[in-house]
């Protein structure tokens, strides 16, 4: 298994827990962007929002329900941004889905 996300899953790297359920798993991102910046994965490999399948349509609400309760559990009250980079042009450099939850600045738009 040489997939980084899926040996944080597995707690083979180390990594600083901020929430966890059956299905999913959320770590503090190692180059923070944001004074809040979480990543959401999904405990199962799926490579990219674009790998996701029809049988994972449920998994896909699950990992937004979980961002959101994330961003309660960080006081993110005043707003913040839910980000899935996906494939080459959309900038993504970790081959596992991620949301990334980023809080506690104003965020510009549009993106970089
Ligand atoms: P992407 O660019 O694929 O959307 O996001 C990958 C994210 O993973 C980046 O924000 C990067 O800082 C983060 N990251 C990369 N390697 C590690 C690591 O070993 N530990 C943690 N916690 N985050 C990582
Ligand atoms: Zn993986």
């Amino acid at each position: 298994m040489s997939c980084l996300f899926c040996k944080i899953v597995e707690g083979q790297i180390p990594s600083t827990p901020v929430y966890q359920d059956e299905l999913s798993y959320a770590f503090a991102d190692i180059h923070p962007q944001a004074p809040v910046h979480v990543l959401v994965v999904p405990r199962e490999h799926i490579a990219s929002l674009d790998g996701a399948e029809e049988n994972h349509r449920a998994l896909l609400g699950h990992l937004m329900h979980a961002a959101a309760r994330i961003a309660q559990q960080k006081g993110l009250g005043k707003g913040y941004r839910v980000v899935v980079n996906t494939g080459a042009d959309g900038g993504q450099t970790v081959d596992h889905l991620h949301l990334h939850v980023l809080g506690g600045r104003h965020m510009a738009w549009p993106p970089g």
